[in-house]
């Protein structure tokens, strides 16, 4: 413990202490120009229930190709009358694909709703690229788009606090993203980015976010971040960001495909590290668990 109290204090004396920034860790599901819908962000009280959250992210696709953002297993695809998946009724997914991948030795399921017809068979294994439907506007939907889920680290696939927000994983070329935790925050409180962050046009939702709501026991945050909000597609740039009338004020410089800790001073460098790492991982018998719920 001496010792490495020592060298704690040698780094900090030099002032170059180093932390690992991470890079996005997913491909994009969608061509690169197609935006996700800001107005209805991961962990944003559920439309369909407020008491829950919104358990993904909404990609602002007309009637496109959808790529598989990992390499995995076809887990399941097709309509889904019996509630496979679980939702806040039967079909509300609407024709998906349900994709096994892998991340760190743990088990990542990838939920693509909303289809209007797949391009791949069930147990079918996928490269990250393929591509793997037509979306569309089946389901609990009120207008074409992609709802886009992460689920991390299921015993089943879907389990307690697996959620995982997607815009920290499928970044935009060129764009970064920003996360941290607001100490205390009531679920749902406003976080505000100055300047404007995002890419416009054609990019046009909205520049701030919400901490989670994490009365909805699904949602989670990062397994490396521990983040409570985050901002996606964030152009390279310094930026303020604000939250609690003030009460919590963080500086942060974003570059190119970095995702970032806003709670690190920005006098310390944040250093690229690569973690994007999949392995295929084999499909066994399905362990259904009938009695989860998802929001759409
Ligand atoms: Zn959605």
């Amino acid at each position: 413990m001496k010792i490495v109290t020592q060298i704690l204090l040698i780094i900090i004396a030099a002032g170059t202490l180093t932390i690992d920034a991470q890079t996005f860790r997913l491909k994009r599901p969608v061509k690169n120009n197609i935006q996700i819908n800001g107005s209805y962000l991961y962990g944003e009280p559920s439309l369909a229930n407020p008491a829950l959250a919104h358990r993904g992210i909404d990609i602002a696709i007309s009637y496109d190709t959808v790529f598989s953002a990992s390499s995995g297993t076809v887990y399941f695809v097709g309509y889904d009358p019996n509630n496979v998946v679980g939702g806040y009724e039967p079909n509300g997914c609407g024709n998906y694909i349900f994709i096994k991948s892998n991340w760190q030795s743990k088990n990542l399921y990838l939920l693509y709703c909303h289809l209007t017809k797949p391009l791949v068979l069930q147990n079918q294994s996928v490269a990250e690229g393929t591509p793997i439907a037509i979306s569309g506007n089946t389901g609990y939907s009120t207008g074409p788009h992609l709802h886009f889920e992460l689920r991390m680290n299921s015993a089943s696939y879907s389990t307690t606090r697996s959620r995982r927000n997607p815009e920290l994983w499928i970044g935009m070329d060129g764009m970064g993203a920003i996360y941290g935790e607001v100490p205390n925050a009531p679920n749902s409180t406003r976080v505000d980015i100055s300047p404007d962050p995002k890419p416009r046009p054609p990019y046009t939702t909205y520049g701030y976010s919400l901490t989670y709501n994490f009365n909805d026991p699904y949602i989670g945050s990062d397994d490396i971040y521990a983040e409570n909000y985050a901002i996606g597609d964030v152009k390279p740039g310094t930026y303020t960001i604000t939250a609690l009338g003030g009460a919590y004020t963080r500086t942060v410089t974003v570059q190119s495909g970095e995702v970032v800790n806003a709670d690190i001073s920005t006098d310390v460098e944040q250093k690229i590290s690569s973690v994007r790492n999949f392995e295929l991982f084999q499909n066994y018998p399905n362990p259904f668990n009938p009695g989860t719920n998802i929001s759409f």
